[in-house]
């Protein structure tokens, strides 16, 4: 009896333990990463400043202004629509430290769904953060859920019903960002980000949005721009611009019955033109092996290697893997694509921005040669 008893406290004492380490490695998700202003940031401030119905949420989120000193058009970025899809949510956190603009306005929303940076996805394994060396030290990002935390969230329908189309998904995609959109008032969270997202781009007439993300090796819309119809013309160009540059990628219409997407809810109910960018992550493939910091960071996964050789992927994979600097590398040339394809056809309205870093520079210096010194605590 008594054996049994001190058995049973040692237990405890160990389940206790146990709850306290993981309860605060969990609970400092919740601390934002650092995010420098750049010499273009005009002005900081919140979701809720379109929406205050988000006011005090998880779901408010920065947004991030750099005003030209000329008006022009206005383009809004948005990283961390899925907070395990880095290189998006690094590009835009790029052009908030680097980029100056000269005509019009950026505005850029780094973590889109910031409930979804503060937790990860049960049983992938994926790590809870990941670290960009610079050279003034490194800087540390969180690598999160695809979906808002469940904790500010929950529960989760069986089905869960898109509000304005009536189109039916798992029960889980009620808390994916991309599945949300136009969003609702009254609605969950989710979609009240959504919401402040398209209050914002109705309010400051934001002529083009840029959705960032990455997707498997084995989707297949990757390295790709899906675009609705109305910004097809501006999508092709940017392509067209891309290739020059030896940056192959695909266009994508965006699907009529595929409902809740930036590139389409965006398109359907405000004046902006939507686009969608997808690269390459190997991190949140199903086929992947060892997930840790190195495979965010690398992308190299030998069972993708066998992958390919089966001819199972859509993107080209080898032994170098798809680093994050190609990964951001791309969106950021991107964006940089679709400026100068609007530029040509809307000379009247220009969107000049000034220090975007290139393709090839960023390749060969990495990503942190463009992440400002953090500021000491
Ligand atoms: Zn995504």
């Amino acid at each position: 009896m008594r054996k049994h008893t001190i058995t049973a406290i040692i237990c405890l004492a160990g389940a206790l333990v146990a709850s306290a380490v993981a309860g605060a490695s969990f609970l400092a998700m919740r601390k934002p990463d650092v995010i420098v202003n750049g010499p273009g940031v005009s002005e900081k401030k919140m979701l809720s400043d379109w929406f205050p119905g988000l006011k005090g949420t998880p779901g408010d989120t920065e947004v991030y202004i750099l005003k030209g000193a000329d008006d022009g058009a206005s383009m809004l970025i948005l990283g961390g629509t899925h907070p395990n899809e880095p290189a998006g949510h690094l590009a835009a956190i790029v052009y908030i430290e680097n980029v100056v603009p000269k005509t019009g306005t950026l505005y850029v929303i780094p973590r889109a769904n910031a409930s979804g940076f503060t937790a990860n996805d049960p049983q992938e394994g994926a790590p809870q953060r990941f670290t960009i060396q610079t050279p003034n030290g490194p800087r540390v990002f969180s690598y999160g859920s695809r979906a808002t935390n469940p904790v500010h969230q929950w529960p989760d329908p069986n089905v869960y019903i898109h509000a304005s189309s009536g189109q039916t998904l798992s029960g889980s995609e009620t808390r994916n960002l991309n599945r949300g959109y136009p969003g609702r008032p009254d609605g969950t969270l989710t979609e009240k980000v959504c919401y402040g997202i398209v209050q914002l781009i109705k309010q400051q007439n934001v002529t083009i949005t840029v959705d960032l993300h990455e997707a498997s090796p084995e989707y297949p819309v990757i390295n790709a721009i899906v675009a609705h119809p109305k910004a097809m013309t501006l999508a092709s160009d940017t392509v067209l611009g891309l290739e020059m540059q030896d940056i192959k990628i695909s266009l994508e219409p965006s699907p009529v019955n595929l409902r809740g997407l930036t590139h389409r809810e965006l398109g359907d109910f405000t004046d902006t033109l939507p686009l969608l960018m997808e690269t390459a992550n190997a991190s949140q493939g199903r086929l992947r092996g060892r997930t840790d910091e190195a495979l965010v960071l690398t992308g190299k996964d030998k069972w993708y290697v066998r992958a390919q050789k089966l001819g199972r992927l859509y993107v080209p994979y080898d032994e170098k893997g798809h680093p994050i600097e190609e990964r951001v590398g791309r969106h950021v040339t991107a964006i940089g694509e679709i400026l100068t394809s609007w530029n040509l056809e809307h000379p009247e309205e220009p969107l000049e921005f000034e220090n975007i870093p290139g393709y090839e520079d960023i390749l060969a210096k990495g990503v942190g040669a463009y992440l400002l010194p953090a500021p000491a605590k």
